[in-house]
Order: structure tokens, then sequence, then C-alpha cells
């Protein structure tokens, strides 16, 4: 749970007749909404026309008010929720992106960072582009428009040959969905059915929320378009042998209700708490898992080392994530109010805590805390990923080496720093191992710095210089 920022959540909805597609979109959200608490918006496509409407805050509170009703029916509809990435936090920046071009009205929904961003926005302006926001995402809407004939896939197409970096994206015109994954698979995107109509999203915890039958998920370097033909599957060039989803789907950013490549986020939590019992093992009263992100894997750890399961720390359900909110000086002030230690549970227990991961550590150096302060006799972290020694660039806001105390510390140091008893942490063939029943190759660029292709914008100043 601690300090890594959400990228984004992506749904849309293809019917054939019109309806109030935006309620099935609005559901679809409110499923991803652990994707991005920022802001929001859904795009209607109705008779030839797109109406939308975004803001800022959580899905049910954004269309709130009548909001939701005040959207017409129509035959297709498009979502995000957003944490920010790339772009200042502010409405302008919120998607999806609507524009009229040479295709006619268009909508797009992002999820993912490109790392080329800079030198597209600024061939895009030579050309003469306007740009209404900071975003990516506007580049991502523009490049497709400028390359396109009028027709939207040879745009899309010609467009992904010049992207670098992770994008999901769902696309929408007047009378086509259209889901795009990035060559590599980076972020995940799938397809599901319900009586006639087709859904796409991040996550198959959004097609259940709807109702929809999973029917698979879109392949790294694939366009698939859906309009009143019926779902047509196409293939960017160049799409490598070995995709390279982010591994910190399974770790942490996907619901743990979510299937991925035909592999359950909760089975590789689970089994990442088994293997740090098997692998890290210590004498303990009690394991429990910092909430939400690290109760599957305590569970795991339970089971493995027969040490009993013990909440040591009730959240407060009504806050976000402590990284909602994007400057630090807000993420340390919603801890205390977040979390607090379970003293009953905790007072004179040698406690093993499980978390996805570490980042900066201020978070999990006030748990401790707050678990000593409560009378914890020992606290043993167990991480169920590797050391974060390197930034990511792909949707995740870790900008720079200094941000990570993995990065200039060797574990002895980490623990020492954190205030705990011990800390370990998965090997990276260890955690690959919990995800063995995934067909998918992994990034794990933030483990071992290669990424799966260079991060162009962010090299110089970011991947060189700041290095501790
Ligand atoms: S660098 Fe890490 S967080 Fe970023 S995409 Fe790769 S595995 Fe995911």
């Amino acid at each position: 749970m601690e300090e890594k920022h959400e990228e984004c959540g992506v749904f849309g909805v293809y019917s054939q007749e019109s309806r109030n597609v935006a309620h099935t979109v609005y559901y679809g959200l409110y499923a991803l909404q652990h994707r991005g608490q920022e802001s929001c918006g859904i795009a209607v496509s109705y008779a030839n026309k797109i109406s939308y409407y975004k803001g800022m805050g959580l899905v049910p509170d954004v269309f709130a008010d009548g909001m939701l009703e005040k959207l017409p029916d129509g035959d297709i509809a498009i979502g995000h929720v957003r944490y920010s990435t790339t772009g200042a936090s502010q409405l302008l920046n919120a998607q999806p992106v609507v524009f009229t071009g040479k295709c006619g009205k268009v909508a797009v929904a992002h999820n993912g960072n490109l790392t080329n961003t800079k030198q597209l926005r600024d061939e895009l302006i030579a050309q003469n582009a306007v740009f209404q926001t900071s975003i990516d995402s506007e580049v991502i809407a523009i490049l497709i428009n400028s390359l396109s004939d009028g027709d939207i896939l040879t745009g899309i197409k010609r467009a992904c040959t010049k992207f670098k970096g992770s994008y999901a994206l769902v696309i929408m015109t007047t009378d086509k969905l259209i889901a795009v994954r990035d060559p590599h698979g980076i972020r995940p995107l799938c397809i599901g059915t319900i009586d006639g109509e087709v859904v796409a999203a991040s996550e198959t915890c959004a097609l259940d929320a709807v109702g929809a039958n999973f029917l698979r998920d879109v392949k790294p370097g694939e366009i698939v378009v859906i309009d009143s033909t019926g779902i047509h599957s196409h293939m960017m060039d160049g799409v490598p042998k070995k995709s390279s989803m982010c591994i910190f789907e399974y770790v942490y950013f996907a619901r743990h209700d979510s299937v991925m490549e035909g592999y359950s986020v909760y089975e590789a939590r689970k089994l990442a708490g088994k293997l740090l019992a098997k692998n890290y093992p210590v004498e303990a009263d009690m394991v429990s898992g910092v909430p939400d992100s690290g109760n599957v894997a305590a569970r795991g750890y339970s089971e493995e080392s027969g040490t009993p399961f013990v909440e040591a720390l009730a959240r407060n359900r009504y806050v976000g994530r402590t990284f909602i909110q994007p400057e630090q000086s807000q993420r340390e002030d919603s801890l205390s109010v977040k979390m607090n230690a379970l003293r009953g549970n905790v007072r004179g227990k040698r406690i093993v805590l499980i978390d996805d991961s570490i980042v900066r550590g201020t978070t999990m150096r006030k748990i401790i805390k707050m678990l000593r302060d409560a009378g914890a006799k020992e606290v043993h972290i167990r991480i169920c990923s590797p050391v974060i020694k390197h930034p990511c660039h792909l949707g995740i806001d870790i900008q720079t080496y200094s941000q990570l105390i993995g990065a200039y510390k060797s574990e002895e140091q980490i623990c020492e720093s954190l205030g705990a008893d011990s800390v370990k942490y998965l090997t990276v063939e260890q955690l690959l191992s919990t995800c063995e029943g995934a067909k998918t190759g992994f990034c794990l660029g933030c483990f071992n710095g290669e990424y799966p292709y260079p991060m162009h914008d962010y090299e110089v100043d970011e991947l060189k210089i700041n290095k501790h």
C-alpha cells in the first residue's frame, strides 16, 4: 500500500442499440476506482455526436446530483478513472480526451504512460498542432488524428509505430469501439460480452461488475475494432515475441478478484505469502497484512507457517489509498487518518507484517512505530516483491532514484532505517515463480533496471544523473 501511485483504468461498451450505456460505464469505472481516484469521465456516442462529462474526484461523487442521468442514451460509451502520471492534477487533464478531426468525433481514454511524449509533442507543435492539456493522452489523440487518412484504424496503426511506452486504450468514434494494447502488453486490457454487447476493461473485476462474461485478454500489439459487423482483430507490425506485462499488476495494482492473462491475482498474492513463509521464516505470535494489499499474502504466510493470521491494523475505509493525493505533504498527513493499530491484538506480540512493496519507506516507518507504540514486542517485515531499485515511467509515478529507499540502502540499512526487527524481500526469481500461471512475460524494470525499451524523455535527467 505504500506511496506508489496508481496509473489509470479504462472501460468501454458497444451496444447494437441506443440505451443508457453511460450507466454501464459508470459501474465499470466504479469497479476500477482502485486504479485512479483523482478524476474520472464518461463519453457517450449518440446520433453522430459525442457528449461527455468529466470531473475531479471519485466516480460516485463526480456523477452525483443527476450528472449521470444528464448524459444521453447512446450505443457506445467509454470512461476513465485517472491518477496523474503525466500532466498536472487538474480537471483540464481529466479523460476521456474528446476531439473532432479527420475521422469525425473521437474520444480516447488511456491507461499507461508514453516515454517519448516530449519528442512527439514537439514534432506535432512544429506541424502547428495545438494542445489544450499537458497529458500524453492528448498527444496520442492528436497523433492518431494527424496520421489518419479519414480512417481511424489507419491513424491508430500509424500512430502506434511512433509511441514508446505503455498504453492500453479504449477509443470511441460515432460507430466504433476500439481497444488497443501496446506491443509489450505492459498494461492489462480485456474484453467481455453481455447480451450481445461488447465490453472492454482494464480488469476482469469491471466485467464482473456489469455482469459481462470474460471473452479474452487483448493481445500485446492488438487493435480490436468492435462495430456493427462484429469484433475484428488487427495486429501492429513488429510485436516482440516476449511480452512484458507490469508484474506489479499482480503484486499490487490490480484488484485481487481480477484474472489477468489466465491467472488469478489472488493466487499470485497468496503464493507470494507462502514463499515468504517458506524462505524467510521467523518465530512469531501472529502474522498480519498491511491493509488491504498485504492481506491476501498474509493469509498465504499463515497457511504455510501455521502462524495465526490476526489483524494488526484497522483501516478507515472512507479514506482513499495513501497515494491518491499527488503531493507528498498530503500523503504524509493522510496516513494516521487512514489506519490505526489494534492495540488489544498487538500488545506484547511478535508480529510478522506483510506488505506488497516498499518505495520511500516513510509509510512503513510510521506503521512500525504505530505498532510499537501500541505495545508490539517485535515487528518483522516481509515484502511480496524484490527491492525496488529503479524508477518506473511506464504508468506508475516513481519518478526518480531519490524517491526509492532501495536505490541507495542495503536490506540491513533499510531494516535499521524503518526501525523493524527484520526485513526480508522476495527475490526476482521468487516473485516470477508466484506468477508462473500467467500466460505472459513480465517487465521487471523497477527491480533490475531492464525496461522493455529505452526511457527516451527520462533518460538524461533522472535515470542517469539523479542516481544516489
Ligand atoms: S518498471 Fe516496475 S512498476 Fe514499472 S511497468 Fe515495469 S514492473 Fe511495472
